[in-house]
């Protein structure tokens, strides 16, 4: 639906929807009322005929050589008050044979053969003459068994007060009509209004909206259970956005600032190295200092693409069976000399049967076992336990470390979220590791959870399902 090149509003459309419903219902309504009183006068008027000629009938069968019954019912009943009808009866040659007295000027003999076209069936139209209104009704009656002798009888009945009362019922429901479809457009007009005024400043206020106001809620007063929906939907839609929003602002400063530290430091070195004097006494230390500032930028580099790709669930999955305990027992291996010189112990318990992709279920766990060695004490023990349960195989990493708070806890899979944030942290993460542990996951159609408690531990579970 258009106007003017622009589609008509919903309220415009509500408005001629509910109109246009209610002025044919109340179109239907009128018209089966119409009709009905008109059926039910028109039976009426059938019967009384179908009645008189009856009678007729029955008077000729049973007095056939008498004519003063039939003189009864044709011409003296008639002229008595109340009644309404006249008849008369032709004979086979066409000759009016008896007839109420004045028919002949309202309703003139016709020819029998074009009276009996219409054979004891009703006009529906009726009559008129002298301003009034008749319904007719013809029968042919044979007198002996060959047929040739017959009889027609014509009835007609005064029907003008039922004429006129039908005439002042039509004109009464045309003009109900008109009203009634001019008060349900308005109606109509006004409940599209009401109903979808909340819509309309929910638009009002949303083109207001701002990638600034994201932490606002939009507040309008709702008058139904959809639009109070619409609105706690998209309110929170809103806070889901603020908050993703506000990620990617946290996302795109820790990159510059974690870029920028070795940058800044290599710069350092290089003018450090131009300006002394002798380039070849502490050549070797600066470019070892570069060597390990390129590693650093590099390895911050390797880790983002890999979230990245992972995100995008570009990260190809070579995924294969084998014992978890395999892979943890290699690992343990590879941690035990840090773990030795913190007086740190690892355990492992139970066993499983993992499909996963091995390198990265390595690096998954590597970072979970790093960062429970960076953060325990010295003399505690680190438990990892496998077990499979009906859904899939958990593994957790426990440690008794410094454990992390409530408030913090629902960051730590972001990316570059340091506990600390000083960010000079003799721990020397970037805060990518568990970001990436949780990329895995995701692209294992796994999960990481996570409880701690501040000063008594942690406990990292990695879940991935069958
Ligand atoms: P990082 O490389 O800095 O350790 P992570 O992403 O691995 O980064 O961890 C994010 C933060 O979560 C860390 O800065 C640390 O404060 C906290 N954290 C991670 N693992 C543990 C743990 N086992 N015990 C206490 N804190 C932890």
């Amino acid at each position: 639906m258009k106007k003017n090149g622009n589609y008509y509003s919903l309220s415009t459309k509500v408005a001629i929807s509910f109109s246009l419903l209610s002025s044919f219902i109340f179109s239907v309504s009128i018209l089966a009322l119409y009709f009905t009183l008109e059926y039910y006068i028109y039976h009426n008027n059938t019967n009384f005929l179908n009645n008189e000629i009856n009678i007729i009938e029955n008077i000729f069968k049973q007095h056939p050589d008498d004519a003063s019954a039939l003189k009864q019912e044709i011409i003296w009943e008639p002229g008595l008050s109340g009644s309404h009808y006249m008849a008369r009866i032709f004979k086979s040659n066409g000759e009016v044979f008896l007839e109420t007295p004045g028919m002949k000027k309202i309703m003139p003999a016709a020819n029998i053969n074009e009276l009996l076209t219409q054979n004891h069936s009703l006009l529906r139209a009726p009559l008129k003459a002298n301003h009034k209104y008749y319904r007719m009704m013809v029968k042919r009656l044979a007198i002996n068994d060959k047929e040739e002798k017959f009889i027609v009888i014509q009835v007609a009945a005064d029907i003008t007060h039922e004429y006129h009362l039908l005439q002042f019922y039509k004109n009464y429901l045309l003009i109900m009509l008109a009203v009634g479809i001019i008060l349900s457009s308005l109606l109509s007009y006004w409940m599209a209004q009401w109903l979808l005024k909340p819509l309309r400043q929910f638009i009002d206020k949303i083109t207001t909206q701002s990638i600034d106001t994201l932490d606002k809620q939009i507040i309008i007063h709702p008058n139904s259970d959809e639009m109070h929906r619409l609105l706690t939907e998209f309110n929170g839609m809103l806070e889901r956005i603020h908050r993703e929003y506000q990620k990617i602002q946290r996302f795109s400063s820790d990159v510059a600032h974690e870029l920028r530290t070795p940058l800044n430091n290599l710069l350092l070195i290089a003018e450090d190295y131009l300006a002394t004097t002798s380039h070849q006494e502490n050549s070797r230390e600066i470019f070892h200092s570069i060597i390990d500032e390129s590693n650093r930028l590099s390895k911050i580099i390797d880790q983002l693409l890999f979230i990245t790709q992972a995100d995008a669930m570009k990260v190809t999955l070579k995924k294969t069976t084998f014992p978890a305990s395999e892979e943890i027992k290699k690992l343990i291996e590879y941690f035990g000399i840090l773990a030795e010189t913190n007086h740190i112990q690892l355990n492992v318990a139970g066993e499983a049967t993992l499909v996963a992709d091995r390198t990265l279920f390595s690096q998954a766990l590597s970072n979970l076992l790093s960062n429970a060695i960076k953060y325990s004490p010295s003399g505690s023990v680190i438990e990892i336990t496998i077990h499979s349960t009906k859904t899939g195989v958990h593994i957790t990493v426990c440690d008794s470390g410094v454990g992390i708070s409530a408030t913090q806890l629902p960051y730590i899979f972001d990316r570059f979220y340091r506990v600390d944030e000083s960010r000079n942290t003799s721990t020397g993460g970037y805060g990518l590791g568990l970001s990436i542990v949780k990329s895995i996951m995701d692209i294992h159609d796994g999960e990481i959870r996570v409880e701690s408690e501040l000063g008594k531990g942690s406990r990292f579970t990695l879940l991935f399902y069958y």
